[in-house]
């Protein structure tokens, strides 16, 4: 292992380096570094972000770049605004003793002008978004036709993102002679034709091996029902008190409903998705990096570029379309040589993917069982109870100890404890009594699917006044009720359609909300009934109301309406459900 000093940096940077604290050069800047300053060559180097491969680009570039001219000498494409300002942060602290360093950041969403101005000022290295650079470029306000060095930054994401053409155009305004590096958390196959197309003869380096997965990562699945994955999620929070998560979702409304519903729940989440404006995602990233915020749940999109280095837990509340973007995921945590772990909840059906990416990422995973609910309530009763031991005593309550010891008088030790810890453990026990095992196993299919609908009375089962009649199939009816409801793609389940009318499933906790929406609802210029069914789905049909179509008439009494439109949103209940079913008392979490 080598130190700083012999990778052949110069004083300014030493210096620089000194002051951040870090003591050995991480295994992409042992590599690169030499490389770079020694050598005028194309560089491809695979690194995960959180390995320090900002410093294995950025130290070369400051060392070799001209301070005293203000041309602009280098250009850091990078895919994401935030990762950008994070790289152009980065740049300007390794080069705090390089005297007359001006370093640039050009992102979208920001004054064009204003980025106009700082460049004109001399910038000799500018750190870019593809969108805005190219647009810069085509307004002639900057100049990057005598630049020598050039980084394709997260160069997977860039192309991911659909940032091909943009880089290509952008490269076309650079020398040929240029040196391009390029940092890629992966390998698929259009990163390498970037490499062949705009690369002269690269060396390659290698942190870990291609697509592999940090080592500090340690990888969970945990497989459950579709439908319980909320559920699983929850307990996956409660296991563990100190979690400070990214939790990945598919979609960006489900990024927004299950963080809506983990507030509603009393958990310190937040929602990270392309909908959102970039002042309402600057204020989650601030309450995250904030830590008030303990779980962001996020998009694949929205989370590039998250740069927090203490993320506890990734968990993959669905598993991504593109199971190279789970290397992306995993790699949120376990950052700048701390450990972590990434947990994957999955359906039985899904199993072959958790096989297909421990190929990709080369490590295996542990199957793991969702903690019951009693185990729940032991962990959170003893990480208070040493939340409680390590708390320093507030001498202020010197004042009120008279009054205090007076009320408990007569109340032994024991008995306080147990008085103490109660309040803060019958919350959650209250929550946990009756829950069920959420895990189910591999070999158990057919019995376990049954049970889930004729037995489950977490579910409810609906009939509705549509059918194959009015055009519609199973899939029809499911994508139908998906976007009226607005719910997500595992909240409606067994879908039968008949001829003129079929049967669905929601949770049961969803079922004031089907009703109340279709006291009043139109499809196609008539009204569509719906109402809880006594058929539990499979087997036997319920077909007495078959021929039943209310086509002409408003209102009329189909099951327990409560006259009132949902509009999705307002259809949380302010208290919370047990996972029985039944309503009781929200368990507030205590904020950490
Ligand atoms: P990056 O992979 O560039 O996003 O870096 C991840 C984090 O590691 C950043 O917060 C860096 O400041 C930090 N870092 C980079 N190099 C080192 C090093 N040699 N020692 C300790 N921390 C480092």
């Amino acid at each position: 292992m080598s130190t700083f000093q012999e990778l052949g940096l110069n004083q300014d940077l030493l210096n620089a380096i000194t002051d951040l604290g870090f003591t050995k050069p991480s295994e992409v800047q042992e590599k690169a570094i030499p490389i770079l300053l020694e050598t005028e060559t194309d560089l491809v180097a695979l690194a995960q972000t959180g390995t320090g491969k900002t410093a294995a680009f950025g130290f070369p570039m400051l060392e070799k770049i001209d301070v005293n001219s203000r041309t602009t000498q280098g250009l850091i494409l990078s895919p994401t605004r935030e990762l950008c300002l994070q790289i152009t942060n980065e740049m300007k602290q390794y080069g705090k003793y390089c005297k007359g360093l001006n370093v640039v950041a050009i992102y979208g969403g920001s004054s064009i002008h204003d980025q106009a101005r700082d460049v004109k000022r001399g910038a000799q290295i500018i750190v870019a978004t593809p969108g805005r650079m190219k647009d810069m470029i085509s307004r002639r306000m900057v100049d990057i036709s005598k630049i020598q060095y050039s980084v394709l930054d997260e160069a997977d994401e860039m192309l991911n993102m659909g940032f091909k053409e943009d880089i290509t155009d952008i490269l076309s305004h650079t020398p040929e002679d240029k040196n391009t590096w390029l940092f890629s958390a992966t390998m698929p196959r259009e990163v390498a034709a970037i490499a062949k197309n705009f690369m002269a003869d690269p060396q390659e380096i290698t942190v870990g091996n291609k697509n592999e997965s940090t080592t500090n990562v340690s990888h969970e699945y945990y497989m459950v029902n579709a439908r319980d994955r909320y559920q699983a999620l929850k307990r996956l929070a409660d296991a563990n008190p100190d979690i400070f998560s990214v939790v990945f979702c598919r979609t960006k409304r489900d990024t927004q409903r299950v963080a809506e519903q983990l507030i509603e729940d009393g958990y310190s989440a937040g929602a990270l998705h392309g909908d959102l404006s970039q002042n309402q995602r600057d204020l989650v990233m601030k309450s995250f990096r904030n830590k008030q915020i303990q779980m962001l749940v996020a998009t694949d999109v929205a989370a590039r570029g998250i740069d927090v280095d203490n993320i506890t837990h990734v968990i993959n509340y669905q598993l991504p379309d593109e199971i190279e973007t789970y290397t992306h995921r995993s790699g949120r945590t376990g950052r700048a040589g701390r450990t972590g772990v990434s947990m994957v909840i999955v359906s039985r059906s899904e199993t072959r993917k958790i096989k297909s990416i421990e190929r990709i990422i080369k490590r295996k995973f542990d199957k793991k069982e969702v903690p019951d609910g009693m185990e729940i309530c032991e962990v959170q009763l003893m990480a208070l109870a040493n939340k409680i031991h390590n708390t320093e005593v507030n001498d202020e309550i010197e004042k009120y100890l008279t009054n205090i010891n007076q009320l408990f008088e007569n109340t032994s030790k024991d008995e306080l404890i147990k008085k103490f810890f109660s309040v803060e453990f019958s919350r959650f026990y209250n929550y946990y009594q009756k829950s069920k095992n959420l895990n189910v196993s591999e070999g158990s299919r057919d019995r376990e699917s049954r049970d889930d609908f004729s037995k489950n009375s977490n579910s409810a089962r609906y009939f509705i006044n549509v059918g194959s009649k009015d055009g519609f199939d199973w899939m029809k009816l499911k994508d139908f009720l998906k976007e009226v409801l607005e719910l997500g793609r595992d909240d409606v389940f067994k879908v039968e359609v008949k001829d003129s009318f079929s049967f669905f499933n929601t949770e049961k906790d969803q079922q004031e909300k089907v009703l109340a929406f279709f006291t009043d609802y139109k499809h196609e210029g008539r009204f569509v009934n719906v109402e809880v069914s006594e058929n539990r789905g499979g087997g036997r049909r319920n077909d007495r109301r078959g021929g039943r179509r209310r086509d002409d008439k408003k209102g009329g009494g189909f099951g327990n309406r409560n006259g009132r439109r949902s509009n999705g949103g307002d259809s949380y209940s302010k208290s919370r459900r047990s996972e029985s079913g039944s309503r009781e008392e929200r368990p507030r979490r205590s904020r950490r």
